[in-house]
C-alpha cells in the first residue's frame, strides 16, 4: 500500500494534531488510543513513514517497536500480570489508519481466540 503522508498519526507526529503522548524517542511516539480497548491501551508508532507490517523491510525499526513496547509495559506496571501487543494488519484484519502502530494493551484479562 501506498503510505499516504495526511494520515491522523503522520499529523500527529507533525505536531498538526494533539495526542496524550506517554513517551517519545528520537525513533518512536508513544500515546494513548482515543477509543481504548482496554484500561491501558497505548498505540506505538515508529516516525518513520511506513503503511503497515506488510510494508514494513527494517527489522531494526520493527524489533526496536516490540521492545520499546515491552519496556513501556513494565513502566505502566501491566507486564507482571500480562499484556497483549497487536499489529492489526491491512483492512481485513482490522486495520483502519495505514501508518504502521502497534498496539499495547493490558490491565484486563485477555480472552483467546481474539476476534
Ligand atoms: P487500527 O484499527 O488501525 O489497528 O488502530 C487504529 C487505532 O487508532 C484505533 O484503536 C483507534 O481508536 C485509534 N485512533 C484513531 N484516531 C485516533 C486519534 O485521533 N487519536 C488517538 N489517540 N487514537 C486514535
Amino acid at each position: 500500500m501506498t503510505y499516504d503522508p495526511s494520515n491522523i498519526f503522520a499529523r500527529m507526529l507533525r505536531g498538526e494534531i494533539p495526542c496524550t503522548k506517554v513517551y517519545e524517542d528520537e525513533h518512536v511516539l508513544a500515546f494513548r488510543d482515543i477509543n481504548p480497548q482496554a484500561p491501558t491501551h497505548i498505540l506505538v508508532i515508529p516516525r518513520e513513514h511506513v503503511a503497515s507490517l506488510d510494508a514494513a523491510a527494517d527489522a531494526a525499526m520493527v524489533g526496536r517497536l516490540a521492545l520499546f513496547a515491552a519496556d513501556l509495559a513494565r513502566k505502566e506496571g501491566i507486564a507482571a500480570h500480562g499484556y497483549r501487543v497487536v499489529m492489526n494488519t491491512n483492512r481485513g484484519a482490522g486495520q483502519t489508519v495505514f501508518h504502521l502502530h502497534l498496539h499495547l494493551l493490558g490491565g484486563r484479562d485477555m480472552g483467546w481466540p481474539p476476534g
